[in-house]
């Protein structure tokens, strides 16, 4: 069942490929074949299946990409350039991916066709892709958190999701929520206002607060506390390891040890409680049964934490987490929330009305397992979207800002045959529009020309197929998706033009290459 062309790569002859360039170049477009469908509103979706006959259907580029099993080496370079792409900016992944197959493709027609050598259509990308920034950067337009095209990059981003208009509203209504308060030094940080889980057993919906997955310490615990005052604890809850009682073997030794645990357990607990917490938070790496017990006895809301959680949960109530016992005599340890509840169906804790910064929880839902990831991802698409629009600008989507510098890069005049590498950028540049209205049924070359004779911003309607004013209509892209994916795609594809053999090597593991170089 595996794709002889973006699987495992196997030499030709005596160790060397001497075709590099052209077997390269295929296994990427094998590879980028399998996202380019998927790319805009009327992209299709894959049904991915693994050998367990698990299957999950997707249109997200880089959990397809990721899924793919063996891959050639080279090709594993795209799904490098989508990873990347998702941690830097989050969305445009598949417009990454389309980017750089059109550069290796069109690279590879000059050096193989045209004759002309590696290093100066490399030049040329380099000049173009630059050039291409500076002008798309020109063009971008700064918007605010209350601007509409706030709401129109989200939906822009969610158009091709599944049930993307829905989740939309919620994105957009969260962001509006933490509004102004996500922002530090200046720029916004939505990783460190919103928080996005899925449950299947919930409606979608939006909590002004903090969710964490969990249950309290115990069920006989307070299902709710109001006026909460918040403990986040990372004390050592372990006066006396079970390794030291199960060394000594003396009877007295370890009464005595046992009597020493049970004290130490009940000062700490003392102590936290004398601090008027009546929500404990517990992120210690160690609880003594002892102390849980005690908490239990003393009713407080107690429940156990993740590492990952306390920053979120620090920023939102206040409370700074305690590290040693002496911090619990601080005056500023504890924080506020005005609720705190479990909700025991749903297994699930809310922090409500917290006194520190603003947070927003989107719970999204889906009738099953898979659902509910691909709309979980594709949520997390929509607020990535939204902030680095809100950072770094806005342009015309559908592909038409890109169209629309097309112009502009070709009057670039470089030395030498290095300004036939400019056709690379530009052809690159083009093919974004092109692969979306291929999606929709069109002959995408023949709208491309289309559009390219309209007015800049303008673009193609992908329902009726004529030129429309991509702002008028609201479909925007952040200036940043475009910026990146044009510079990976740059990347991979100057890499993938300077090889002009594959040799198969002995063990190119860290160890091995440094072990050659002494
Ligand atoms: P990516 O993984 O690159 O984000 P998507 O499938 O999310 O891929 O598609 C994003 C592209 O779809 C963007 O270029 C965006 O401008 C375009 N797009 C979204 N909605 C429309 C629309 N209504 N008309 C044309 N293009 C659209
Ligand atoms: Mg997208």
């Amino acid at each position: 069942m595996s794709n002889p062309n973006f699987g495992v790569w196997r030499p030709v002859a005596e160790n060397v490929e001497l075709n590099a360039l052209e077997s390269n170049s295929n296994a990427v477009m094998a590879v980028a074949d399998t996202v380019r469908t998927t790319l805009g509103p009327k992209g299709l979706d894959k049904l991915l299946i693994d050998q367990a006959m698990n299957r999950h259907v997707s249109n997200d580029g880089v959990t397809i990409l990721l899924s793919l099993k063996a891959i050639h080496p080279v090709a594993r370079m795209i799904v490098e350039i989508a990873e990347r792409q998702e941690q830097l900016v989050g969305d445009g992944t598949t417009t990454a991916v389309v980017m750089s197959a059109e550069m290796i493709k069109e690279g590879k027609r000059l050096v193989k066709e045209l004759g002309v050598h590696p290093t100066k259509v490399v030049e040329g990308i380099d000049s173009g892709v630059r050039h291409a920034c500076q002008l798309l950067e020109s063009e971008a337009k700064r918007i605010s958190i209350n601007d509409v095209e706030l709401e129109q990059i989200v939906r822009t981003s969610l158009a091709s999701k599944l049930d993307g208009k829905r989740l939309a509203e919620l994105v957009i209504s969260a962001l509006r929520t933490v509004g102004e308060n996500a922002r530090y030094n200046g720029q916004y940080d939505f990783n460190k206002s919103i928080m996005v889980i899925r449950k299947t057993s919930m409606e979608d919906q939006i909590i002004n607060g903090v969710v964490l997955e969990r249950k309290k310490l115990d069920p006989e615990l307070p299902m709710e506390i109001h006026n909460a005052k918040v403990m986040i604890t990372k004390l050592d809850l372990k006066p006396v390891k079970e390794s030291w009682i199960k060394e000594n073997n003396k009877y007295q030794e370890i009464l005595l040890m046992e009597n020493d645990r049970i004290k130490k357990s009940k000062e700490m607990v003392d102590a936290m409680l004398a601090t008027g917490a009546n929500v404990i938070l517990i992120a210690s790496p160690e609880v003594d049964q002892a102390v849980e017990d005690m908490l239990v006895a003393k009713r407080v809301f107690a429940a156990r934490i993740a590492t990952e959680e306390i920053e979120h949960l620090s920023r939102y109530t206040g409370a700074k987490p305690v590290r040693v016992m002496e911090d619990l005599s601080r005056p500023d340890i504890l924080g506020t929330a005005e609720r705190v509840r479990e909700d025991e169906d749903n297994n699930m804790i809310y922090l409500e009305g917290g006194s520190g910064r603003n947070m927003v929880t989107i719970v999204v839902s889906g009738t099953t397992k898979e659902t509910s990831l691909e709309r979980w991802r594709a949520a997390i698409d929509g607020v990535n979207a939204a902030e680095a629009a809100l950072n770094k600008g806005v342009v015309p989507g559908g592909g038409a800002a890109e169209l629309h510098v097309v112009e502009k890069v070709k009057s670039l005049r470089l030395k030498g045959l290095e300004q036939v590498g400019l056709e690379v950028v530009t052809s690159a540049l083009e093919s974004i529009m092109r692969q979306i209205l291929t999606n929709a049924g069109f002959n995408g070359l023949e709208k491309v020309m289309a559009a390219k004779a309209s007015p800049p911003g303008f673009g193609i309607d992908i329902n009726s197929g004529e030129p429309v004013d991509m702002w008028k209509m609201g479909v925007i892209d952040p200036l940043m998706v475009k910026t990146m994916a044009l510079q990976a795609a740059g990347e991979i594809a100057k890499s993938v033009l300077r090889i002009d053999r594959n040799l198969a090597a002995e063990d190119l593991s860290q160890q091995a290459l440094s072990e050659t170089k002494r």
